[in-house]
């Protein structure tokens, strides 16, 4: 029988899965030397935060098949190092989102019933009843930002409260609001018409600050926010600001720009609840973690896939060679799509020719669809779960094979639908080692793809172009390279450019202002 280390102390839920399936050794107190002697014994090893799987450890790791993770955070871990191995990194991201959603709801609660602060009056020996006026949820809206695990968790949760819930989140689809009976919203209608707003989103460039002192200023005077998700997300100090000056807007927060929170402004206003990062914390979450990597060390030792993998498959040498030009190619791809698709997406179609089609295809979907996927959610997206990731939001992909492209060796043409009907295709290839743009909406382009660029459609009517030049060249843009492309003379054009600096929002803003300018969609690869 596989044998099987639990190195640190895990549910015994976990545990018992593993029964008849391998030879379990618990052994949580296992020190780094002990660890060092005994894993090349083992198949399988689940840990918590303690143990340190390092790279001297995995080095040693002869028989090592998986690393599982009863929990999220996988900092204890070197999964380049497993990666490098072959060994796979798996996680349990799904066993903390009822948990987490429990404690918004809490946080929630005890600001609308004002429980912290009386519960802070009456064990001073005061009984001031007059001064905890409460609010009822019910009818109330929720406005949630960010509909994955655990937004969408929060709102099966408010509808029992019977709560109007909004949601604004771009990348989920009107299917997805329909089944979870909310109404998708901007940013702007959420905060200015949720009594309740609460934030799960990953912290990403675009998230930080999200929530600053503009938007708060802008909340409804009873209304109450939450933050479960990561510090940074609410700007701190707008936050104490508007809330010195407004006692009647509520704040509950789990988490901080700095943890662990120390001398906090926020901590001496009446209007906010502070926990400290224990939204995650509970028996459950922790029994659901043991449980839901014991299972996936199972599958392992069955011979089957586990889901949750965080580091890349193993691709066979042959296949491996034929596509990895192309890698970089489907990278690219994804990041455009990511920075220029229009929100709600419904379909991916990816279409390939040449020398990448038949058993090419999978591998380089699977990584485009990683690149499209990784910046907008917390988890990381990877090359084994990237598909069931896009389904379970709800985007068709599919995959379809092309004639060869006389002029190259081999194309990768992404067609992206939104539930508007909206489509943006684009196609590229790899040539003499350079990624290249190839068409744009099927508009011929031939272009080597670089940092800093920019799609622009416009109307092929004499001055356009250099209308554009002149915005630019207004705010010292330098255009490093253009190309053009048009079907017929005075219809719809587009142009790719390349730029050597980027072009900030409020350009592109202008540009889609003037005249005969259609969009703008500025990248940043
Ligand atoms: P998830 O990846 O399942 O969902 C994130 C959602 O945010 C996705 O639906 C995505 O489309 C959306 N999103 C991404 N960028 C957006 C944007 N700019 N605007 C609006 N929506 C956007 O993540 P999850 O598991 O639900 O976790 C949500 C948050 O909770 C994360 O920040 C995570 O780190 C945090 N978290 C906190 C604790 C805690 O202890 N307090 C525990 C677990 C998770």
């Amino acid at each position: 029988m596989q044998k099987v280390l639990v190195a640190d102390k895990i549910n015994e839920k976990g545990i018992e899965v593993l029964d008849g399936v391998a030879e379990v050794v618990n052994n949580p107190e296992i020190t780094p030397e002990e660890l060092l002697e005994t894993i090349d014994q083992y198949t399988g090893i689940i840990v918590r935060s303690r143990t340190k799987v390092t790279k001297e450890v995995i080095d040693k790791a002869e028989n090592l098949k998986i690393i599982a993770r009863a929990g999220v955070g996988v900092d204890n871990i070197d999964v380049n190092a497993a990666t490098d191995k072959g060994i796979l990194v798996v996680n349990a991201p799904q066993s903390t989102s009822i948990t987490v959603a429990e404690h918004a709801m809490g946080l929630i609660l005890s600001l609308s019933r004002k429980i912290a602060i009386a519960d802070a009056s009456v064990k001073a020996g005061k009984w001031e009843k007059s001064r905890f006026m409460g609010m009822e949820l019910r009818n109330k809206t929720l406005g949630v930002i960010g509909m994955g695990r655990i937004g969408s968790q929060v709102v099966k949760r408010a509808k029992a409260f019977e709560m109007d819930v909004i949601v604004y989140d771009p990348y989920i689809t009107e299917d997805t609001a329909k089944e979870l009976g909310v109404r998708i919203t901007t940013l702007d209608d959420l905060v200015e018409n949720a009594d309740v707003m609460t934030i799960h989103v990953p912290l990403t460039p675009e998230t930080k600050g999200l929530i600053s002192k503009d938007e708060l200023t802008r909340m409804k005077d009873h209304a109450i926010v939450i933050n479960c998700a990561r510090g940074g997300i609410i700007n701190e100090e707008d936050l104490y600001e508007v809330l010195k000056e407004r006692p009647e807007l509520k704040a509950g927060l789990d988490v901080y720009e700095n943890e662990p929170l120390e001398d906090s402004p926020l901590a001496t206003l009446d209007n906010v609840v502070l926990t400290p990062h224990i939204a995650a914390s509970t028996k459950e979450a922790q029994r659901d973690a043991a449980i839901i990597v014991a299972k996936e060390v199972k599958e392992v030792i069955n011979g089957n896939n586990p889901s949750n993998v965080l580091n890349v498959p193993i691709v066979d040498s042959e296949t491996l060679q034929q596509i990895k030009p192309y890698f970089s190619l489907t990278q690219k791809l994804g990041q455009i799509l990511v920075q220029t698709a229009s929100p709600n997406i419904k379909e991916v179609k990816i279409i390939y020719s040449g020398e990448i089609t038949g058993r090419a295809k999978e591998p380089l979907t699977r990584e485009l669809l990683k690149e499209f996927l990784n910046p907008i959610l917390t988890e990381p997206v990877n090359s084994i779960n990237a598909k069931s990731v896009a389904n379970q939001r709800g985007i068709t992909i599919t995959e379809g094979e092309t004639d060869k492209n006389g002029k190259y060796d081999a194309t990768i043409k992404v067609d992206v639908i939104t539930e508007n009907g909206d489509e943006f295709t684009i196609e590229g290839t790899v040539e003499n080692g350079d990624v290249k743009v190839i068409s744009v909406d099927d508009y011929d382009i031939n272009l080597v793809v670089e940092n800093l660029m920019a799609i622009i459609k416009y109307v092929d009517l004499p001055g356009t172009i250099g209308k554009i030049g002149k915005i630019l060249g207004d705010y010292e843009i330098n255009i490093g390279e253009m190309k053009v492309g048009r079907k017929t003379a005075g219809g719809e054009a587009v142009m790719v450019i390349k730029v050597d600096q980027e072009i900030p929002e409020e350009v592109a803003t202008k540009l889609e202002e003037t005249k005969d300018i259609e969009s703008v969609k500025t990248l940043n690869l």
